[in-house]
């Protein structure tokens, strides 16, 4: 029996977990006490890794070796590495060849490791010349970066898991914690039994479980985020409630955004948000913490996710909830500051490299001249490409109009999770050559692959992560890869080094890694003097010292726990910002048509496509069939009984499912879990092509600094089926 230390690969709290192995079979899983995400606690998806892993392999519908179709109707057979390798090199380099760098593009995923990243993000940025990499992180995290940038100067969370212990107000707003971090809600537990004066506030459409849990909860109407802070800012600012020598010391832009807000009166906000007066007004006197007389301020930590992120006005959302954080210096200390949770194991990791279209590494924006140079001299290469790359949207629209010609998708599943899936799947039936790089052969993007390349996962593979508070962990490798699967760096640095043959042959190489500490090692140098500089993290440190929060730099033995404790800022001024938004309501408003606001999410004990947590009976549980949850009174206003079948039909698309009660949900609106895939959901797109999944009904409208769809709402009429 072994025991390997790593990481749970689900969700952005990185709780450490403990491998157990005989051979080469995984045979049990437990929190690592020591990990200081979850301190040996595991929830129901983390305890459940080692019977995912060890499941059958045909059950679990392994990708075992490299497997090729040879017309998309054909079914794949296989080939062996060095067949795949030439092919996919062939096919990039004549797409590069003859139509241009941007003729590729590569869609990745905030499951791979930060070096599976950084590896792809030089492929593409350095040896190709194209800007076209983005992951499903734009799903997932892009508006938050968006909201501290233009707030903060940095894509920096700059609280800590610590903070929950010191908050006397947690405003969890856009976020169902209980279900989607459900590690770091056992800690909101503990700080509520530590100390019962801990008030919650929750602001979410739905009563879920995190809102019953909640001191206050703000059921705010969908998409109507900006205008409860606005008028929360209002209230602070009529009843003196903010930090006037914070605003003065640190900040700048205030003014235009007090005038701002002057219209945002609790009567207008009530109207806008759908709240009560009197609740708005407890909202605002706890978030400000001066509600105890003679206490001083008491700390207010904001935890937030999707329900701000997934928005048309993702940007505005996020900044606009960081502005009452400055206005009421609520951040840089203990308890208290803006936090965004990230959904995935390694949004932030990937975010740390510049795996976005519009990001370089180590924080650097490709908009930026000097950046670019920068990164061209780090990397040896004349010049990093001027022209931004597409965004997930973007990248599947150009490939749907015949732009993009070769498109390498690894560890994720865009034809079940994008938005539209119409325009998805019309893109991925365009593009002339398809590479699906993956661990499961049975995802619904895999049937559109013309080459299939078998990737390690979870207990096979090495690396780090970063989770939400920016602490980096070591992933660690239990057992050895299945059939002839590689790691997805391994997989990139081939296809890289046999590019690099052709398209620059005679020059220095640019990809000499054999192991990930390479790669590590590589990608650390790049932080050097940038607000996250780890060149004092290594993978020695990491072993030795366990799990480290950025930034470190070298001649430092530790990372910092909370950032802007100084109140200086990463702006030329060393000044937060003020960001002045006006309140936009959601991109596909209710209509006599379509009128119903559907929202979509997470259950508590799937994950994603269901690739994994699907192959565990006991997973079933909680949710055992998808529905389509309303509030009962919708239900018997709408003739349905639970369990009848109704067609949920948006603009795009139509699925059926069965209808189910919820009273947590308010007056017309419905709610579908975002996991259940083609295997539970079919449907028909608005022109009859077979469609599966709620994202047959989502939106592509996107934030337009963020570039993130709104998949938390889109508009839908139901009918009886
Ligand atoms: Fe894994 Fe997240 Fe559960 Fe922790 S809370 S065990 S990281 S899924």
């Amino acid at each position: 029996m072994r025991e390997t230390r790593s990481t749970c690969p689900y969700c952005g709290v990185g709780c450490g977990v403990v491998i157990e192995s005989k051979g080469e079979q995984i045979t049990g899983v437990r929190g690592d006490p020591d990990h200081p995400a979850n301190f040996g606690r595991l929830c129901s998806k983390g305890s459940t890794l080692h019977l995912t892993a060890s499941a059958p392999i045909t059950q679990h519908a392994r990708l075992l070796f490299p497997m090729r179709r040879a017309h998309r109707d054909a079914a794949p057979q296989p080939l062996s590495w060095n067949e795949a390798m030439t092919l996919a090199t062939d096919r990039f380099e004549q797409a590069i060849r003859t139509h241009g760098p941007d003729a590729v593009g590569f869609y990745l995923s905030g499951q791979l490791l930060t070096e599976d990243y950084y590896v792809f993000n030089k492929l593409a940025k350095a040896l190709i010349g194209t800007n076209n990499v983005d992951t499903n992180s734009r799903l997932c995290m892009s508006s938050a970066v968006a909201g501290y940038k233009a707030t903060l100067g940095a894509d920096a969370p700059p609280a800590c898991y610590d903070d929950l212990a010191h908050a006397r107000t947690l405003f969890i707003t856009g976020a169902n914690t209980a279900w989607a971090h459900p590690i770091l809600f056992r800690r909101i537990e503990d700080a509520k039994r530590a100390d019962p004066r801990l008030r919650i506030i929750v602001a979410d459409p739905r009563r879920t479980d995190t809102a019953a849990a909640a001191d206050l909860h703000l059921p705010l109407l969908p998409g109507s985020d900006v205008a409860l802070y606005h008028g929360l800012l209002h209230l602070m600012l009529a009843e003196g409630w903010l930090d006037r020598d914070y605003i003065e010391a640190h900040t700048q832009g205030f003014e235009a955004l007090r005038v701002r807000v002057a219209e945002f009166t609790p009567r207008e906000t009530s109207r806008l948000t759908g709240l009560t007066e009197p609740a708005l007004l407890q909202a605002a006197a706890w978030f400000a913490g001066l509600d105890a007389p003679g206490e001083g301020r008491s700390p207010t930590l904001s935890l937030y996710c999707q329900g701000l992120n997934q928005s048309a006005s993702g940007t505005a959302k996020n900044a606009a909830l960081i502005n009452l954080h400055l206005a009421t210096g609520q951040i840089g200390r203990a308890g208290a500051g803006p936090f965004s949770l990230t959904g995935q194991p390694n949004a932030m990791g990937g975010r740390e490299v510049g795996g976005l279209s519009n990001l370089l590494p180590a924080h650097r924006d490709l908009a930026n001249p000097a950046h670019r140079a920068e990164m061209a001299a780090f990397w040896g290469v004349p010049r990093i490409p001027e022209q931004p790359g597409k965004s997930a949207v973007e990248m599947f629209k150009a490939a749907a109009e015949g732009q993009i010609k070769a498109l390498w998708i690894a560890c994720t599943n865009p034809a079940q999770s994008m938005p539209d899936q119409a325009l998805v799947r019309e893109a991925l039936r365009r593009c002339d050559f398809v590479v699906v790089q993956e661990a499961f052969s049975t995802t619904a993007t895999a049937a559109f692959a013309d080459l299939l390349l078998p990737a390690t996962t979870w207990g096979e593979k090495e690396g780090t992560v970063t989770n939400s508070e920016r602490r980096i962990s070591r992933v660690r490798r239990a057992v050895a890869a299945p059939g002839q699967a590689r790691h997805d760096w391994h997989i990139a640095t081939e296809l890289a080094q046999r590019l690099e043959g052709r398209l620059r042959p005679g020059e220095m190489p640019l990809f000499d890694y054999s192991t990930p500490e390479q790669v590590w090692n590589e990608h650390r140098e790049t932080t050097r003097g940038r607000d996250l500089d780890i060149t004092g993290l290594s993978y020695a440190l990491l072993d030795s010292a366990g799990p480290q929060q950025w930034p470190l730099p070298a001649g430092q033995a530790s990372g910092r726990a909370r950032l802007y404790e100084d109140g200086v800022f990463p702006t030329e001024d060393g000044r937060a910002r003020f960001f002045d938004t006006p309140f936009e309501p959601v991109a596909e408003p209710r209509d006599v048509r379509h009128p119903f606001s559907l929202n979509t999410g997470r259950l508590r004990d799937q994950w994603h496509g269901m690739s994994r947590t699907g192959n565990l009976g006991r997973l079933f549980g909680q949710a055992p069939e998808p529905t389509v949850d309303l509030h009962p009174h919708e239900l018997q206003r709408l003739g349905l009984q639970p369990g009848d079948l109704v067609h949920v039909t948006s603009r795009r698309g139509s699925i059926v499912l069965p209808a189910a009660a919820d009273e947590g949900l308010g007056p017309m609106q419905a709610y579908i879990a975002m996991h259940w895939g083609e295997e539970f959901v079919s449907g028909r797109s608005a022109r009859g092509e077979p469609l599966a999944g709620v994202n047959a009904l989502t939106t592509p409208r996107y934030c337009p600094r963020s570039k993130q769809p709104e998949l938390k709402h889109c508009a839908v009429k139901l009918l009886k089926a």
